[in-house]
């Protein structure tokens, strides 16, 4: 069983992070912030698959700017990335953003920090305090290791952000290299309290990406660490919060939509059960609750592997049996396995 670390509650806007709170999905936008049309689509598009937080790219005073119209029209929060200009943080905030990730890395100045701290703190807008492995800033002691730099980082900046009386403070402490991630963070959660927010930066395309995200978040997840993440993807952000989801299903830490558990297929298999799963995962997406459906390739063995099942299908030669929480309740024709397996689910669900 997962005991989670206890961590401070915040608000993000509307969502609530650490405490309690379930984890959190976070996605980002890929599109130019700028391009007020597309990014609201975007947000729209993953909002509707799950994700609860967004952060969007502020390059320049437009992006900040476009922020306003942005909120107006979406309805999860919105945190605004900043890097190297503290004052587009101070437009941002002015748009209406939830939250800020701010990298020490790039804004260490702590007159300019203290600025963008008193207005984050007027608006009650948490600020993610967000150390990458790939821009920390100078070490201001000697450090054994990039993971001990990062947490070292992450701490000097909760110091300086407490000592301006603020600590709507969230953490993350992301590397390419799982390893150095999940030793950072397994370091730091006996060094503070506040929130955290995991990823894996950088981690590559969709399938390599993926594995990466799922390795280095689910150890640390499956330690009790962790109180929002997101999969950092070379694909659409659709990818990232279905991965995202994928990661904290398979943990059970989230409960969201179906799980297809499909047997991976061998030299008993009467039927095609790789584009059966395939088929039965396609008609999935149209479901909402949560659901384990089961494609297994063997009449005899099926129910009884898929034994974790609501619902399922075991397939022999010509004729499939659909089993409901391991109990054959009645035999179908090879031509009718799909539809009657859909059948069975909404009749489970119903
Ligand atoms: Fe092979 Fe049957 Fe196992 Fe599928 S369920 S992998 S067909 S033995």
């Amino acid at each position: 069983m997962i005991i989670r670390r206890r961590s401070k509650s915040i608000k993000v806007g509307t969502a609530t992070i650490g405490g309690d709170a379930p984890i959190v999905v976070q996605s980002m936008t890929k599109t130019d912030t700028r391009d007020i049309r597309a990014t609201i689509n975007q947000i729209k598009e993953i909002a509707d698959c799950g994700c609860e937080i967004v952060r969007v790219a502020v390059p320049d005073s437009e992006a900040a700017r476009a922020i306003t119209t942005i909120k107006e029209n979406t309805s999860i929060p919105i945190i605004a990335d900043i890097h190297f200009d503290y004052r587009l943080a101070l437009e941002a905030l002015k748009s209406g953003a939830d939250g800020l990730r701010l990298n020490p890395g790039n804004i260490n100045d702590p007159e300019q920090i203290a600025k963008v701290v008193l207005a984050a703190r007027e608006r009650q807008a948490p600020i993610r305090i967000g150390i990458n492995a790939g821009s920390l800033p100078p070490p201001s002691k000697p450090c054994a290791s990039i993971s001990e730099h990062m947490v070292n980082a992450a701490l000097e900046q909760i110091e300086l952000l407490e000592s301006l009386d603020f600590d709507l403070i969230k953490v993350s402490l992301k590397a390419f290299d799982v390893p150095t991630t999940i030793e950072a963070y397994r370091v730091i959660v006996s060094k503070t309290s506040y929130p955290l927010h995991l990823g894996i930066t950088e981690a590559g395309l969709f399938r390599t990406g993926a594995v990466r995200s799922a390795v280095g978040i689910g150890i640390l997840l499956y330690e009790g660490i962790g109180d929002t993440i997101r999969v950092s993807l070379s694909a659409h952000p659709r990818e990232e919060v279905t991965t995202a989801y994928e990661i904290l299903k398979s943990l059970d830490l989230r409960q969201h939509g179906p799980i297809l558990i499909s047997c991976p297929s061998c030299g008993r298999a009467e039927v095609d059960i790789i584009s059966l799963a395939e088929s039965v995962d396609a008609n999935l997406k149209e479901i909402s609750k949560p659901i384990k459906v089961a494609v297994m390739g063997c009449i005899v063995n099926g129910p009884g592997e898929a034994k974790d099942a609501d619902v399922g299908i075991a397939c022999g030669k010509g004729k499939g049996a659909i089993f409901r929480k391991g109990k054959v309740v009645r035999t179908v024709a090879k031509k009718d396995f799909l539809d009657a397996l859909m059948a069975e689910v909404k009749n489970f669900l119903t």
